[in-house]
């Protein structure tokens, strides 16, 4: 690893200047004749001809992605919210999102004459993410649908709904 740029420089002028050695890409080993055919990232890991930095970018913007949603997936991320089953017997479920679904319930509970329970719980990293799953499921039981976000359901068939949702 080369401390600054300037040093991976000279180390390729003398690699040009030298007859016994070949200034090669990093990757593909392609030998290179000037310094203008040599591209070289930030963080100085190799030296590469056009073709290999540009897929090395495309393969860092897709680590940066990455990252980017393994840290939305973290509890610590932003406000955590959850998509929430709650079950009233009988087939009925709400289905909603809220930051703090036993809350949700206990509050939906007062003035329900029915046990509720709490069945389900999905985080997401934002109230975006949920809201959008969210959404795509009500459209997905809008056939089910009582009133507002209750729905008249068996619970094997939502439960077989959510997991489709969830994988698109
Ligand atoms: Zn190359």
């Amino acid at each position: 690893m080369f401390r600054d740029r300037e040093e991976l420089l000279i180390w390729i002028a003398e690699g040009f200047a030298d007859p016994r050695a070949s200034v090669i890409c990093t990757d593909c080993s392609k030998i290179f004749k000037t310094m203008e055919e040599i591209y070289i990232p930030e963080d100085l890991r190799g030296i590469y001809c056009e073709k290999c930095y540009q897929l090395e970018r495309i393969d860092e913007i897709t680590k940066l992605k990455q990252s980017i949603e393994e840290l939305k997936n973290t509890p610590a991320f932003g406000k955590d919210c959850y998509l929430y089953v709650i079950y009233a017997g009988d087939g009925i479920h709400k289905i909603g999102i809220s930051h703090d679904p036993i809350s949700r319930m206990n509050q939906i509970q007062i003035g329900n004459h029915r046990k509720l329970r709490l069945t389900l719980s999905i985080v997401f990293g934002s109230r975006e993410a949920a809201r959008t799953v969210e959404k795509q499921l009500h459209d997905a039981l809008s056939e089910y649908r009582a009133s507002g976000e209750w729905f008249n359901i068996s619970p094997q068939i939502l439960g077989a709904i959510i997991f489709e949702c969830l994988e698109e």
